[in-house]
């Protein structure tokens, strides 16, 4: 069979080498004669897995000594509740800055919870001749008592990303769903970290956060066990069954970015496969793109064809070319092409040649 490079958004492509390693250790894990899903989280050789996947993530972010890391359930939706629900006990206030439909739909989530009273937004997204711009609000001139302030960096539906580091007198609450380990970031900089596993970590399901001690004396709401963020502290994240199979997957993802080189080598390749994919847009008056430079999003790449009619017709030959996935979300249609660590320089150049192919054809 020919290369087929997977660009969907999530669950997204894993590293092949990760798929064969678990491939050849399902029936048979550590020698165990069983499988990684069939044993106790509490027996030693889980529990091992556990602390080399923590000891491998604190080294992949420089995670500094006062976080804690924990592994829980509810992928990346599960922690927009988990947060308003760890942090807003007796009537805390907190600012949503929304940029695009995650951060809009975090926003929903927290209005849900605690009433549109407790929780502020900003809109910080503006049209700069005719495209989308995101535009940092100067936080230091808001006067209020904000728990925490919380963004989206990288907005998978709509293409756009934060590079710059936000500058807040709050603790910074930020969803790394789909930029977590593409890029370098200062972790010393949030008060909370979350992510959706399914794209750059492992399976859906799981989610890590990566959250500041203080933050955890905070007043709590009632709230379900397993997403209390202090019981997960106190019990290893398992105060019930974990998901131990995305767990360990997950292990393996980090074991693989650290062989080749860690974020900061992954960061020089996902910044040469945006730019390759970013110039083919700009070199063809056949593709467009919505984003200032400043904002492209280098995970999820997003852009329209002129003439919208020829969608399917590109969705169709692509996928002959073993281009799948390439169907933008429901709600902005277009293409999207999300470039995440395991997809190589191979599947970009790949998918470059198929789009001047493509306009050459019908333009
Ligand atoms: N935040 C972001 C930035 C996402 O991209 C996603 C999923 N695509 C989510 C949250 C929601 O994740 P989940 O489906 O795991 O709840």
């Amino acid at each position: 069979m020919s290369a087929i490079y997977n660009f969907c958004a999530g669950p997204a492509m894993l590293p092949a080498a990760v798929m064969k390693k678990a491939q050849q250790e399902l029936l048979d894990w550590n020698g165990l004669g069983v499988s990684v899903m069939e044993v106790s989280h509490r027996g030693k050789e889980f529990i091992a897995l556990t602390k080399q996947a923590e000891a491998d993530l604190r080294e992949l972010m420089h995670i500094p000594q006062n976080y804690h890391v924990l592994f829980m359930h509810g992928g990346g939706r599960g922690q927009f509740s988990a947060v308003v629900n760890n942090f807003l006990g007796n009537q805390g206030r907190a600012l949503y800055l929304v940029s695009g439909q995650w951060s809009s739909a975090a926003l929903a989530e927290a209005q849900k919870l605690v009433g549109d009273a407790q929780i502020d937004s900003l809109n910080i997204v503006e049209k700069h001749n005719g495209l989308n711009a995101v535009v940092l609000p100067e936080l230091h001139k808001i006067d209020a008592d904000y728990r925490y302030v919380h963004y989206c960096p990288n907005e998978t539906v709509d293409g756009i990303e934060i590079f710059d580091e936000l500058d807040s007198p709050w603790p910074i609450v930020a969803d790394l769903s789909s930029t977590i380990m593409s890029r370098e970031i200062d972790v010393s900089c949030y008060g909370l970290i979350y992510a959706g596993a399914q794209k750059n970590i492992g399976p859906s399901g799981l989610s890590i956060v990566i959250v500041r001690d203080d933050m955890l004396k905070l007043p709590s709401l009632p709230q379900s066990s397993i997403m209390d963020y202090r019981l997960a502290v106190e019990h290893d994240s398992m105060f019930n069954t974990p998901p131990t199979f995305a767990w360990y997957l997950a292990a393996e993802v980090f074991a693989w970015l650290k062989s080749i080189g860690g974020v900061a080598s992954i960061a020089k390749i996902n910044q040469q496969k945006a730019q390759m994919l970013y110039a083919c847009i700009d070199a063809n008056p056949f593709y467009k793109n919505g984003v200032v430079a400043a904002n492209r999003s280098q995970m999820n790449v997003t852009f329209q064809l002129a003439d919208e009619s020829l969608d399917g017709a590109f969705l169709k030959e692509a996928e002959a070319a073993g281009l799948v996935a390439l169907k933008g979300h429901r709600i902005v249609g277009g293409m999207r092409a999300s470039l995440y660590n395991a997809m190589p320089l191979e599947g970009v150049a790949a998918l470059v040649t198929f789009m001047n192919e493509f306009a050459a054809k019908h333009y």
